[in-house]
């Protein structure tokens, strides 16, 4: 469970890490263990990248409006699109977002 240190700084446990990247949009042509969708660049996030590798990805708090550290508000993205983030609070988009399919471009990667 994550808790706020006394830094300021949120310290996240291997529950919320899941708990984000289950949140995060699946890719229907890709086994959603190992490929998420990052909502902000739509742009894929691979498991084994989770802080590390070239496009690491990190937990992203969905509405910053109301910190609440429950696994409903972690959604896994790219750590580089954390500044990038369109509003305080997600939710909604991140809805939209997920209400339609996506799907991994395997030529863009040939
Ligand atoms: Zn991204």
């Amino acid at each position: 469970m994550a808790k706020f240190e006394n830094n300021g700084i949120i310290e996240f446990d291997e529950k919320d890490f899941k708990a984000a990247w289950d949140n995060a949009p699946k890719l229907i042509n890709k086994d959603e263990n190992q490929f998420r969708m990052c909502f902000i660049c739509k742009f894929h996030m691979e498991f084994k990248d989770k802080l590390k590798g070239k496009m690491p990805w990190n937990i992203e708090i969905i509405n910053l409006n109301n910190i609440e550290l429950i696994n409903e508000n972690f959604i896994a993205i790219h750590d580089g699109c954390k500044e990038l983030r369109p509003k305080s609070n997600c939710t909604k988009i991140i809805k939209k977002i997920k209400s339609v399919s996506w799907k991994f471009d395997e030529n863009f990667y040939k």
